[in-house]
């Protein structure tokens, strides 16, 4: 399983030398197995440039669009690079989008009010390709080879996490969860979500003193990162959803405060994800 890191950070976009190393696109991460079709978590941003990047190599070879996206909730980090994802322009695309069932009407209803006119120039029905919208609630269904696990995790709104597992490696994707008050106590879904994967990708917006202003604002702590992922027997950790107020130099010395941490020690690597990078993970 490779995984790809097209967008790294929370919140808002960033731009400017100062974010050269873990990159200023939001939420958007690439899931390949062998030759199946992609599964994307999340529509941040970074899913402009997996667009990008994606569609030559599909139109070089007479092929469009077959993909899967998981969004784990509808902030704007999480969704502003649907409209701009350049591969649903051709004929005959199918995309399948997955995301929380929400309170305010159906998925489809509210993903259409946000792309749609006054926020965007035109509705989409009107991108050539299909996207077919599909409602979660906590469930386990298969994307190809891939078998997905759905849970709720604590945020401000409905927000699910996931687990994808394929070939025996598990991948889990917290990208936002709100951290309680004495930043240990685990939900039982978050523990489900994470035990024993190969990788947890997970919320680390905050430093301690960050959090104490910002307790409610749906995030977690470097710290508390790192207590999730060895708490489930996790093997890595990448810290991820980094703040727009850290730039590379506090990125680089949050990274290290999280791998010097006692609770770091039961993985085996903690890590900081950065736009661009892909993981390859075996068992
Ligand atoms: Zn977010
Ligand atoms: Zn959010």
């Amino acid at each position: 399983m490779d995984v790809t890191f097209f967008g790294t950070r929370g919140s808002c976009p960033c731009s400017g030398s100062d974010y050269s190393e873990f990159g200023g696109s939001t939420s958007c991460v690439l899931i390949e197995d062998g030759d199946d079709h992609p599964l994307i978590l999340d529509a941040g941003t970074g899913l402009r440039t997996l667009g990008a990047w994606m569609r030559p190599e599909l139109l070089a070879s007479g092929r469009v669009l077959q993909a899967t996206i998981l969004l784990t909730h509808l902030h704007y980090d999480h969704l502003l690079g649907l409209p701009f994802f350049t591969p649903l322009l051709d004929p005959g695309a199918k995309l399948d989008l997955y995301g929380p069932t929400q309170d305010a009407g159906s998925l489809e209803e509210v993903i259409q009010a946000a792309v749609s006119p006054p926020f965007f120039p035109i509705q989409m029905r009107e991108f050539h390709g299909d996207v077919t919208l599909h409602s979660l609630d906590e469930e386990e269904f298969g994307v190809g080879t891939m078998s997905v696990m759905s849970r709720w995790v604590p945020h401000v709104g409905p927000t699910l996490g996931y687990r994808i597992e394929a070939g025996g490696v598990v991948v889990a994707y917290l990208p936002d969860h709100q951290a309680p008050l004495d930043r240990d106590l685990i939900t039982d879904g978050v523990m489900e979500l994470c035990r024993d994967a190969d990788l947890v990708i997970h919320d680390s917006q905050y430093d301690d003193d960050e959090f104490v202003g910002r307790s409610d604002w749906g995030h977690s702590t470097v710290a508390y990162a790192v207590h999730v992922a060895a708490a489930a027997g996790a093997r890595a950790l990448k810290l991820f959803h980094h703040d727009p107020s850290h730039d590379d130099d506090r990125l680089f010395e949050l990274e290290a405060f999280a791998a010097s941490l006692p609770s770091a020690h039961h993985l085996e690597s903690v890590t900081s994800a950065r736009e661009g990078q892909t993981i390859l993970l075996t068992r």
